[in-house]
């Protein structure tokens, strides 16, 4: 019995499955599919923005360079100067429903704990990238993948669950499904899963055009729907049609010319469509992401628009979340309640997710009104505290978990503290521990910490920018659990408790 089925190997359950088997957990991939690589996860369709968030996380699990090669894209792009000591404003900042928006206008001073870290920014990489990059690290960690088995059934009892996938049973002491939006694992467990309606049909198609200079470049949006055209041949357009076409029909050259020229509102002739894929926004999440034995991660967990690409992103978010606290909960050291917060802190961060989307799709929508409600947002995206704004909500850096703490930065991601040394957290946090940062060198906080032997990882001496702070306690996950201003070593061991269970379990 392996002690975590983990259903799907997109992206989001390889990359728990790494942190799962990093923890110490045997864990077993379960995916429908027989290869990695298919034309929808290459470019150009497999295209995807991982923000800055995400780049912090890989650079916190010593992923990051790794997945810059593996995406072509340059670590200095992504990345403050390895000797900053103030974190660099912002180059990049996504977009709302297609407006574009001047990363210049955002005010750094308005943007929490900063500091700089190899990963500032996000980066553009194709679906096919992050998994090779995440299926060897998986590997590599002794995870086991069985393809080509898609999950049918499953049943939980007291001691575990049994998974059947490609006509066998398989068990798990737990099961997470990471199947995707259309999840099995959500449908055979009967998880409530909520939300609301479409209101468009979206297309992303490679084509080519008998008369491309009918249509512009980039966002398009139109009185009939949006349409998104690249130099390389990459199609995108969403159709306000209440998400009626029938998607299990295939994607013919006429139906995709016939939506192109209604939106576009020219005679536009595609003359051939090499791969085409469909999706809505339709935006639902489930009430809760624990039933029982069973778990959600990903899009098996929440599905709304690609607008501005959160999907993968959440997704991430999700798998380092729930990774360490599983992996306890399996060990037996997790303090009661643990796994619970995996509901609690990512289902917040989900449904914000959603309402982003809805109000994205609220400003395209074809009709009166619209169009005064988008110049209305323009407006306000347009002002320093409107780019800082939606800077915030898209860069990841920024969500706080409610832990019910005063101190402004515990619920936060940890900025990467740089010890004078050189050391700096993220390379700290490489193993999955917990991380006690000390910058007074107190000897009874190290004395604290060493209770919690092999479970947090204690480091101490000066740092470049310690932000006002003695000492810090970071999760595993990289949320930021306790800091004060005083080295308080009891203190520290009410948080360690809190997260970690007892240091003698
Ligand atoms: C056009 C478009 C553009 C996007 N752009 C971005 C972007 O720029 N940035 C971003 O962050 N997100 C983006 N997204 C969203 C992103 O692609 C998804 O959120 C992400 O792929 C979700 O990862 P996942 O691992 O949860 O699910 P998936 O990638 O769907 O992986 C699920 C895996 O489960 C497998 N599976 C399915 N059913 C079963 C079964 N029954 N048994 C076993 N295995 C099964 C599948 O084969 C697959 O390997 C975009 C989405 C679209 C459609």
């Amino acid at each position: 019995m392996h002690d975590v089925i983990v259903a799907g190997g997109g992206p989001v359950g390889l990359f728990l499955a790494g942190e799962l088997a990093l923890a110490g957990c045997s864990v077993l991939v379960l995916e429908r599919d027989q290869g990695l690589s298919s034309p929808l996860n290459t470019l150009p369709l497999g295209m995807r923005g991982l923000n800055a968030g995400s780049a912090e996380t890989f650079h916190r699990r010593g992923l990051l360079d790794a997945m810059l090669d593996a995406s072509g894209a340059d670590a200095k792009e992504v990345g403050a100067h390895p000797d900053a000591v103030e974190a660099p404003v912002p180059r990049d900042v996504s977009h709302f429903a297609g407006m574009g928006l001047d990363a210049g206008g955002i005010d750094a001073s308005a943007l929490p704990f900063r500091l700089p870290s190899p990963a500032m920014e996000g980066f553009m990489t194709s679906l096919e990238a992050v998994s090779t990059v995440l299926a060897e690290r998986a590997a590599t960690l002794g995870v086991e993948v069985i393809r080509g088995v898609p999950v049918t059934a499953v049943a939980q009892d007291d001691d575990g669950v049994t998974t059947t996938a490609g006509g066998q049973e398989y068990r798990g002491r737990w099961l997470v499904g990471c199947d995707g939006g259309r999840s099995a694992v959500r449908e055979l467990v009967g998880f409530d899963f909520v939300g609301t309606d479409p209101q468009f049909t979206g297309y992303v198609a490679k084509v080519t055009f008998a008369d491309p200079k009918q249509l512009s470049f980039g966002f398009n949006l139109t009185p009939n729907g949006m349409y998104l055209r690249t130099p390389w041949g990459y199609l995108g357009m969403n159709d306000f049609d209440d998400g009626a076409f029938d998607r299990s029909q295939p994607l013919t050259r006429e139906h995709l010319q016939a939506v192109l020229r209604r939106i576009s509102d020219t005679d536009v002739t595609l003359t051939g469509v090499e791969l085409a894929s469909s999706f809505t926004d339709r935006a639902m999440q489930v009430s809760s992401y624990r039933m029982g034995r069973v778990l959600l991660a990903g899009d098996a967990a929440h599905i709304h628009s690609p607008l501005g690409g959160p999907g993968l992103n959440l997704g991430i978010g999700d798998a380092v979340n729930l990774g360490w606290k599983l992996a306890a909960t399996v060990h037996g050291t997790a303090p009661a309640g643990l796994l619970d917060t995996y509901t609690d802190e990512r289902h917040p961060v989900g449904a914000a997710v959603l309402d982003w989307s809805r109000a994205q799709v609220a400003t395209m929508k074809p009709g009166p009104n619209a169009p005064a409600l988008r110049k209305l947002i323009l407006d306000l995206v347009s002002t320093p505290d409107g780019v800082t704004h939606v800077y915030r909500q898209t860069s990841g850096l920024f969500n706080r978990y409610d832990l019910g703490s005063e101190q402004p930065i515990v619920g936060r991601s940890a900025p990467d503290f740089r010890f004078t040394g050189g050391t700096r957290l993220g390379e700290l946090l490489r193993r999955g521990q917990g991380v006690l940062l000390d910058f007074t060198l107190d000897r009874a906080l190290q004395t604290a910490a060493e209770g919690w032997h092999g479970r947090v990882r204690y480091a101490a001496g000066p740092v470049h920018n310690d932000l006002g702070l003695a000492a810090v306690f970071i999760r595993p996950d990289g949320t930021v659990a306790w800091a004060d201003h005083h080295a308080d070593p009891e203190a520290f061991q009410r948080a360690a408790t809190r997260w970690l269970g007892d240091p003698r379990s």
